[in-house]
């Protein structure tokens, strides 16, 4: 296994909780590193942007509404299989179906407010890294 780098959004429906802290928790609990943090407001540019591989699917437009509607925390983890271990954290899209413990199961409330976004391939991570920090800020 090779050391990577990955992207996490906590999306709004968790920043509007208070749940920044039990989802950083369990990240760090997983064994991942916080390499890079910033919380900010995404613009309805950012998010559609960010999210442009789906500009074609039914909820587009909802999901751009949701991701500007409160501020997110965008970091960068670091750590053995990044990638797929964020996702096994994560949890499944929709909550119904995530397993028990994970972020999502935890914290989310539906299949568009679900709490948190990760990359899902090294490549995808590598574009949505640099989307939001330079190399520079990664410690
Ligand atoms: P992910 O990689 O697990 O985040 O899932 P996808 O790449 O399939 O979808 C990206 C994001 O779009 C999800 O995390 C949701 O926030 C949102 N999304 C996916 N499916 C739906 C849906 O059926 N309805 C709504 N409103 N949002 C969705």
């Amino acid at each position: 296994m090779a050391i990577e780098r990955t992207l996490s959004i906590i999306k709004p429906d968790a920043t509007e909780n208070n749940n920044v802290g039990g989802i950083l928790q369990l990240i760090e609990k997983s064994g991942l590193r916080i390499v890079a943090m910033r919380r900010m407001h995404l613009t309805k540019a950012q998010a559609g942007g960010f999210y442009e591989v789906h500009k074609e699917r039914p909820f587009f437009g909802e999901l751009v509404d949701f991701m500007t509607r409160s501020p997110v925390v965008v970091s960068v983890l670091e750590g053995e299989d990044a990638v797929a271990k964020y996702r096994e954290v994560m949890g499944a899209t929709d909550p119904k179906k995530a397993a028990d413990g994970t972020i999502r199961k935890l914290f989310a409330k539906d299949i568009g407010e679900n709490s948190v976004h990760g990359s899902d391939s090294l490549e995808n991570a590598k574009r949505e890294i640099a989307f939001f920090f330079a190399e520079a800020d990664l410690l």
